[in-house]
């Protein structure tokens, strides 16, 4: 049950049943929860008041990164925890992460050194367990210049070169989420929580508009948990006995932007220093590179951050301080995007010192709250919340965590080892259903062993005219089985196209609407509501979303 076409039966079944879980928020850490605690034999039920990963958990660096910023603070204990972790998120989800090689590059005056670079790498591999193909290598200056020809070479020592995962923060949200409701999970975006129901002070339901029909319903919980990332505070002011505010959040932003590979030709990701000393990766992706992150304080409202001049005039100085021949200015930037962190707040401390460590509260009334956190650490924080409510409530039927070992949807049976193998096979098996090799191969890249059953799609439907024929394989496969309502769900969470092919989402756009529009029966005002929707975010993730009009 994971298409809108099974709207109203989820919310008759939200309205009909006490669940063990209610998690409000589908983003990563909501997903991760739900995924943990149905896996684990609970009745949960999940609502997002936007698309599911609408929020942060589509806007991250995305990268599955192991703790070398904790290295720099001594924190052994956490590097081992987040570098294994890093190791269990990838083989859970071969398809939808990469191992990446980085580049680190070392200057005479730079925040690092060459020997202290070198035994902390090298502790790195100790403590995370890194495989032995992917441990870290100190190169010299020639090596780091053969790599990087472009790379400034004015006090260049060497560099680092080791291995991180790269991965699609709104695709592996869906991914886990595909998962939970494959364990009966009962899911659904755009449905609000807009009030809680109290039984003698203790939180028992909520109240919940589906944003698309207006219904409002009600679900019961025996665990109700705040996952809303950057709005875990408003959800708190909305939970009346909970007078004591025990912590609040502070929000910072981050931007990125998307430079053609030829206006920035890396062969693989690089992590540098920035004027001020904070770091910034610029990473190769769908012959694109993107570049990130910014971190300054945001006082907004999170629905829609979009990315500022100056915001975007820093990351062009990092760029021009460690490529000064490339000359790369606004007019490279063919998108952007923006995400915000939801930090706890820590007094007179900078934006990046701000720990990322997430952390559990529960309020007098007994809902549960998550906040800060990474996406790294996602299933390893589920396990220990769910652990927590199960001993809370004293769950009976609970078994044991299985997340450890447990394929997210499309991961089933796949190795890493032998992923490139699998790719060949149904990139062949593609041209039964008309494709080329190398689409079906992205397409199966993409989707895994689920790839099969968007090959069954294409098989069932007559090709469309308008659209090539992998975007509509995607597209049938979005709102049939990946509960996609609007365009944006599409082009942003569903294939990121809106931010590495922003031209083939201009080119397309108008059949992608007249095709969702038909399939999923928009009203008229609908149709012209989510016109203007994505007409809007294609401006934003132009950079011209702001007042300055950043790309002009
Ligand atoms: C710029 C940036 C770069 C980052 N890079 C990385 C990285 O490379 N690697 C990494 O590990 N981590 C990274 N992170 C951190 C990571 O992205 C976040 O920790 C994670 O995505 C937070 O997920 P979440 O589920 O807690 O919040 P969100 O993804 O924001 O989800 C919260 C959800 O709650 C929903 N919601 C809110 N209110 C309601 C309501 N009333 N009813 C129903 N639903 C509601 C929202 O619609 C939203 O979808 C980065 C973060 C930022 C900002």
């Amino acid at each position: 049950m994971f298409s809108f076409q099974d709207r109203s039966k989820i919310l008759h079944l939200l309205n009909s049943y006490s669940f063990d879980v209610l998690v409000i928020g589908g983003g990563i850490t909501g997903a991760g929860i739900a995924l943990d605690a149905a896996s684990r034999g609970l009745s949960v039920a999940l609502v997002d008041m936007q698309d599911f990963a609408g929020g942060t958990s589509s806007r991250s660096t995305k990268l599955i990164h192991g703790g070398l910023r904790y290295l720099k603070q001594l924190e052994f204990r956490l590097v081992a925890e987040v570098g294994k972790e890093r190791e269990i998120v990838y083989e859970n989800s071969i398809h939808v992460t990469t191992p990446e090689k980085m580049l680190l590059p070392i200057y005479k005056d730079g925040s690092l050194g060459m020997i202290s670079t070198s035994i902390g790498l090298k502790l790195y591999d100790f403590l995370a367990r890194v495989r032995k193909s992917e441990r870290r290598k100190m190169l010299s200056k020639r090596e780091t210049l053969a790599l990087v020809p472009f790379l400034k070479e004015e006090g260049l020592l060497g560099a680092g070169y080791y291995v991180e995962y790269k991965t699609d923060d709104s695709r592996l949200t869906l991914e886990v989420l595909k998962k939970a409701v494959e364990y009966k999970a009962i899911c659904l975006n755009y449905a609000r929580v807009t009030d809680f129901i109290y039984h003698q002070n203790r939180i028992a339901a909520a109240k919940v508009r589906d944003e698309i029909s207006g219904e409002m319903i009600t679900i019961h919980a025996t665990q109700i948990i705040n996952a809303t990332g950057p709005w875990v505070d408003e959800l708190l002011k909305k939970d009346v006995p909970n007078q004591k505010k025990e912590k609040t959040l502070r929000l910072t932003k981050g931007i990125h932007i998307v430079l053609d590979q030829s206006v920035l030709p890396l062969e693989q990701a690089i992590y540098f220093d920035a004027k001020d000393g904070r770091m910034v990766f610029a990473i190769p992706r769908e012959q694109k590179i993107y570049v990130g992150t910014t971190d300054t304080f945001y006082e907004d409202d999170p629905i829609h951050p979009v990315a500022e001049k100056e915001d975007i005039e820093y990351l062009l100085d990092a760029l021009k301080s460690v490529f000064p021949t490339l000359s790369i200015g606004f007019k490279d930037i063919e998108s952007t995007w923006v995400g915000i962190r939801p930090l706890i707040y820590e007094e007179k401390k900078n934006p990046s010192d701000i720990s990322r460590k997430d952390e559990v509260w529960t309020s007098p009334s007994g809902l549960m709250t998550i906040a800060g956190g990474k996406l790294t650490g996602y299933r390893l924080m589920s396990e220990r919340i769910v652990d927590k409510i199960v001993k809370k409530h004293r769950f009976r039927h609970a078994k044991k965590c299985m997340t450890k070992k447990l394929p997210l949807s499309g991961s089933e049976g796949l190795r890493s080892s032998r992923f490139e193998d699998f790719l060949n096979k149904k990139a062949m098996e593609g041209a039964k259903y008309g494709l080329n090799f190398g689409d079906a191969k992205m397409l199966a890249k993409m989707y895994g062993t689920n790839i099969d059953r968007v090959f069954e799609l294409l098989g069932k439907e007559k090709a469309a005219e308008t659209l090539p024929k992998s975007l509509y394989a995607q597209l049938l496969y979005s709102i049939y089985q990946e509960m996609a309502y609007t365009p944006a769900d599409f082009f942003i969470r569903r294939t990121n196209l809106m931010y590495f092919n922003l031209a083939l989402v201009e080119q397309t756009k108008d059949a992608v609407i007249d095709i969702m529009s038909e399939r999923i029966g928009y009203s008229e005002s609908e149709k012209l509501f989510y016109t203007m929707q994505l007409n809007q975010l294609i401006h934003d993730a132009k950079g011209d979303g702001n007042e300055t009009g950043a790309l002009d």
